[in-house]
């Protein structure tokens, strides 16, 4: 096996804010055989604000951390941000795919451009940036995916159907991949979230919250962090012997 070199390099996609935030602050700021976890490049479509902020802010601690405007939907924009990791980091080891949007709607009222839009972004962005690090990983005999989807692509939600389509092709794309490319010391493994304090369910009323709370065991909503530790674990060499899953990060509301 490959050794791997302290610290990793990874793209998270969609990481200007919620959970992609946690996720880069996580690969950076967590110490790892004596060196920060990862250098990272991550992408926003549209916060540049929020983007550089978030850049400034890490760049401080020494890593290299650089955020670039990549419409996940776009192969070109895909393939332009693994171009400039390979140039800044000096290659990707781990590959967080993370963007991703809502554009709910009752089935009667759902527009083709609801069902486009979420299926591109969510579906289409997985297997762009899937596409492009392979090439690299497969040639340096290692990678680390991890696609981040959500219970509702396994339990369904009314008024999401584009949405839970394409977070449960995540899932069926996950373990297709993880079959061809494990021998290559690659793995790939899905992540379910389940109802997580991000600008994503700022939307949601205080009586969707209270019924959704309803039904969280653990009776709390989940933080952005708790996905975060997950995708570590996913990354570490704890979890080398782990691929193809689907691993629900949600208080206990899908067992
Ligand atoms: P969020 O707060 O809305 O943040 C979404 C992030 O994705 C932002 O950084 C956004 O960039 C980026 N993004 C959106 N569309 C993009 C595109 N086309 N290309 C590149 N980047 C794009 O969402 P979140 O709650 O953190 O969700 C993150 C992921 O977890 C999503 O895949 C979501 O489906 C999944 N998830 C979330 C929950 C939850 O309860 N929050 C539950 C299950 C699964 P800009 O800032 O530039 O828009």
């Amino acid at each position: 096996m490959t050794d791997i070199m302290n610290p990793k390099r990874a793209i998270v996609t969609g990481g200007s804010r919620g959970i992609g935030k946690a996720i880069v602050k996580e690969l950076v700021t967590r110490v790892n055989n004596g060196t920060h976890f990862a250098d990272v490049v991550f992408t926003y479509n549209s916060s540049k604000e929020k983007a550089d902020e978030l850049e400034k802010e890490l760049s401080a601690t020494g890593a290299k951390v650089f955020g670039i405007k990549a419409d996940s939907s776009s192969m070109s924009d895909a393939q332009a941000a693994v171009d400039f990791a390979v140039e800044k980091l000096g290659g990707v080891d781990l590959l967080i795919n993370n963007a991703g949007i809502t554009r709910d709607n009752l089935m009667l009222r759902m527009s083709e451009d609801d069902w486009n839009q979420v299926i591109s972004a969510n579906l289409t962005g997985v297997f762009n940036y899937n596409k492009v690090v392979l090439k690299p990983m497969m040639a340096q005999r290692y990678g680390r995916i991890v696609n981040i989807s959500s219970i509702v692509g396994l339990i369904g939600n009314a008024g999401q159907a584009n949405y839970a389509a394409s977070k449960a092709g995540v899932f069926g794309f996950t373990k297709s991949l993880a079959k061809e490319v494990a021998s290559r010391n690659i793995t790939v493994n899905a992540l379910a979230p389940g109802f997580i304090e991000t600008d994503m369910t700022d939307k949601l009323n205080e009586k969707q919250k209270e019924a959704l709370l309803s039904n969280i065991p653990l009776k709390r909503m989940g933080k952005a962090e708790d996905i975060a530790r997950v995708v570590i674990f996913l990354c570490s060499e704890d979890a080398d012997y782990i691929t193809g899953q689907v691993i629900a990060v949600d208080g206990g509301m899908v067992m």
